[in-house]
């Protein structure tokens, strides 16, 4: 169901979730799933994405739960290998380490996908869904009267219920509604995202360069075509994204070493800056947080939305029937709380300590991480949990994230 705001202030939903991004459409669908009547409340923002995602294994099931992953599998291309390459100049190097989902009898360990497509599957399968009201316009103020929360809309719109979920990104209202603080870290580099064209074929390997000032990393998509996420310090970022797209088109060619043949860019660029951010807390009276509202890391292996997703999961779990908001909300949503700090902290940690271990100029950091590939390369059994891990980490314990 979809309605435009005004929203007559006449019902009190289940759950409200703030922001229609992909954490905002899960969540929603999740909740309705599970029985609440869920006001999904944001403008409508797909048509200005153009950057693309790898769905790693947990989230791949989980969207074919909800009956989503239909809609998508076109569009997106499995990752069946994993490559690392150590492309810095520095005096201990690391060995090229390639990762294969076969070793651990899958056919890939994701799939890239572009964003909006996802939010566009998503979108459609929230509007056919009785259970879920899609409200386009943009949240002001919550107001948590410890029962129900009121959100008053920009247009002047209030919607009311029992708990509001904010999956409205790193900027949330919903976090500042509820007060709750945030650890933020800048870090001394950006990020150029944009989708290429080749010449050679990419044959399923996602290719991670580790650079001096950050990685760069090659992502399949379907035909000859791949995306690009590549790291570096601001100023070289701002001269990339100056630069006419043939030239850029040929630099990429270079730092990738011709592995995918001629480059040509395919579509608009844009950079990001790097940030690290987490909130102090994750759900307080009753707002919760899920996604980049709550936590905030690097592009840097294809960690943020799938964590995201797994806060999407385990909230739902924890909120489990509409009884349980009327009953039972702080016990709930202390038990998300709970449920969620270790699988955050520790991807948080490990994408830092890998950017890190490049900028580093310290040798020790730098022998770690070449010590850590050694290892990973050469012990079968340790190099296969570390795939397990990346793919579906034991520490997310959602059912919705296993294979239906
Ligand atoms: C270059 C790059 C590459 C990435 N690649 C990957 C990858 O391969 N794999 C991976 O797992 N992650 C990746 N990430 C991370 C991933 O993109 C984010 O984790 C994810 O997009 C966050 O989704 P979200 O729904 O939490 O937030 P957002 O996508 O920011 O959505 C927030 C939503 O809230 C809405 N909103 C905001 N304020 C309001 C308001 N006041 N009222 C109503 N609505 C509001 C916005 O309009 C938007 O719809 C990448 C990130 C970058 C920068």
């Amino acid at each position: 169901m979809i309605e435009q705001a005004p929203v007559a202030n006449s019902k009190t939903f289940d759950a409200a979730v703030v922001g229609v991004g992909p954490m905002g459409l899960t969540t929603g669908l999740l909740l309705a799933r599970n029985g609440f009547s869920v006001a999904v409340i944001g403008p409508d923002i797909s048509s200005t994405e153009t950057r693309t995602t790898a769905l790693l294994q947990g989230t791949v099931n989980l969207l074919s739960n909800i009956g989503v992953w239909d809609g998508l599998s076109e569009a997106s291309e499995p990752l069946a290998v994993m490559r690392i390459i150590d492309d810095t100049k520095r005096l201990i190097r690391a060995p090229e380490v390639a990762f294969r989902a076969e070793e651990i009898g899958n056919d890939a360990f994701g799939y890239n996908v572009p964003v909006a497509h996802l939010i566009d599957v998503l979108r459609r399968t929230a509007q056919a869904n009785e259970r879920l009201t899609l409200i386009d316009g943009t949240v002001d103020t919550l107001d948590d009267n410890g029962e129900t929360v009121r959100i008053a809309l920009a247009s002047g719109a209030l919607v009311e219920a029992r708990v509001a979920i904010g999956a409205d990104g790193r900027n949330s209202v919903c976090r500042a509604a509820a007060r709750i603080g945030v650890n933020e870290q800048a870090y001394p580099q950006s990020a150029l995202a944009l989708n290429l064209r080749h010449t050679r074929p990419h044959d399923n390997v996602s290719t991670e360069f580790h650079r001096e000032n950050g990685p760069m990393v090659l992502v399949p998509l379907p035909g000859l075509h791949s995306s690009i996420v590549l790291v570096d310090n601001p100023d070289r970022i701002a001269a990339l994204l100056d630069m006419p797209d043939e030239a850029l088109g040929a630099e990429i060619t270079r730092l990738s070493h011709g592995i995918l043949g001629k480059i040509t860019v395919d579509g608009p660029s844009r950079g990001y800056p790097l940030v690290r951010m987490t909130a102090k807390e994750l759900a307080k009276g009753r707002i919760a947080l899920v996604g980049e509202a709550a936590h905030v890391m690097p592009p840097i292996g294809a960690q943020g939305l799938n964590l995201g997703i797994r806060d999407a999961a385990v909230l739902a779990e924890k909120l489990s029937t509409p009884d349980t908001v009327r009953n039972d909300a702080d016990r709930a949503l202390s038990a998300y709380q709970r449920a969620r700090r270790t699988d955050i902290g520790t991807r948080i940690a490990a994408v830092d300590l890998l950017n890190r271990s490049l900028l580093s100029g310290f040798l020790g950091l730098q022998g770690a991480r070449a010590l850590g590939l050694y290892a990973i390369k050469g012990v079968g059994p340790l190099r296969r949990l570390m795939m397990r891990e990346g793919m579906e980490p034991s520490l997310a314990s959602a059912s919705i994230l296993r294979a239906p």
